[in-house]
């Protein structure tokens, strides 16, 4: 991408100075923080019968929770089912629960600008989910029996995506996906790795969050380009 369009897309999430990365991030940060086991392969008697499709039925009818009783409808996820980056956020909004898709509100414009100025677009080279698809009434924080009742479907989404990196934005995804209860800032600038599969797994900042706080789009633009380069140095190169 060429300096003067990624200066556009960055002004457009409010970053407008470049500020370029010293040194190896990548070398010097890989962590192992792999939580939640995934089943990772085609042996697995849950995979041969797990489909997208089945899958997105069930998400769409489930009853799991309470919260199945107060959403407009379940929200499965979005994007190409061959990308090789997913991005999880934390549960749909009032914009999502009416519209049944993540991140369309204006966290989720925020989200398509950040993803946009490395590279990448939501129809077609990542995928969108949510750890939560049912919406927690006024956008309260999920219950930890939510999220036990719900991981399970995203489970099952990272078996059948098979991300080659994963960002997890905001505390609830990250620290979900990494079973610890580290604040954000503690978890961000490194590689921490997800399964049995270890992909790599980023964490930055919710864009609700960066809405509120503007002067921390700077530190999620560092986490972006991080992850950016983690991705251009994975082997085999990504496709
Ligand atoms: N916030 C999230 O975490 N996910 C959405 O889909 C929308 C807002």
């Amino acid at each position: 991408m060429d300096l003067s369009r990624r200066q556009q897309y960055l002004r457009a999430i409010g970053v407008d100075v470049w500020v370029s990365r010293n040194g190896s991030p990548v070398a010097d940060a890989v962590t192992s923080g792999a939580a939640a086991a995934v089943q990772s392969g085609p042996e697995s008697g849950v995979a041969a019968a797990l489909t997208w499709d089945s899958l997105k039925r069930e998400v769409l009818g489930c009853t799991r929770c309470p919260l199945h009783k107060s959403r407009t409808q379940g929200v499965f996820g979005v994007g190409s089912r061959e990308a090789q980056w997913l991005v999880v956020g934390e549960a749909p909004g009032a914009e999502e629960d009416r519209r049944g898709e993540p991140f369309v509100g204006r966290a989720g414009h925020l989200l398509d600008a950040m993803l946009r100025a490395i590279g990448l677009n939501r129809s077609t080279n990542v995928y969108i989910a949510n750890v939560l698809k049912s919406r927690p009434p006024g956008n309260r924080d999920p219950k930890p029996e939510e999220v036990a009742a719900c991981m399970p479907f995203l489970l099952q989404q990272i078996q059948l995506l098979r991300p080659r990196l994963m960002l997890a934005v905001g505390r609830i995804a990250a620290q979900n996906l990494l079973a610890t209860d580290l604040p954000l800032g503690r978890l961000r600038g490194k590689v921490h790795h997800f399964g049995e599969l270890n992909t790599p797994l980023i964490v930055t900042y919710h864009p609700a969050y960066l809405l509120r706080t503007p002067a921390d789009k700077r530190k999620a633009w560092e986490d972006l380009k991080f992850a950016h380069s983690v991705f251009q140095g994975l082997h085999p190169p990504p496709a």
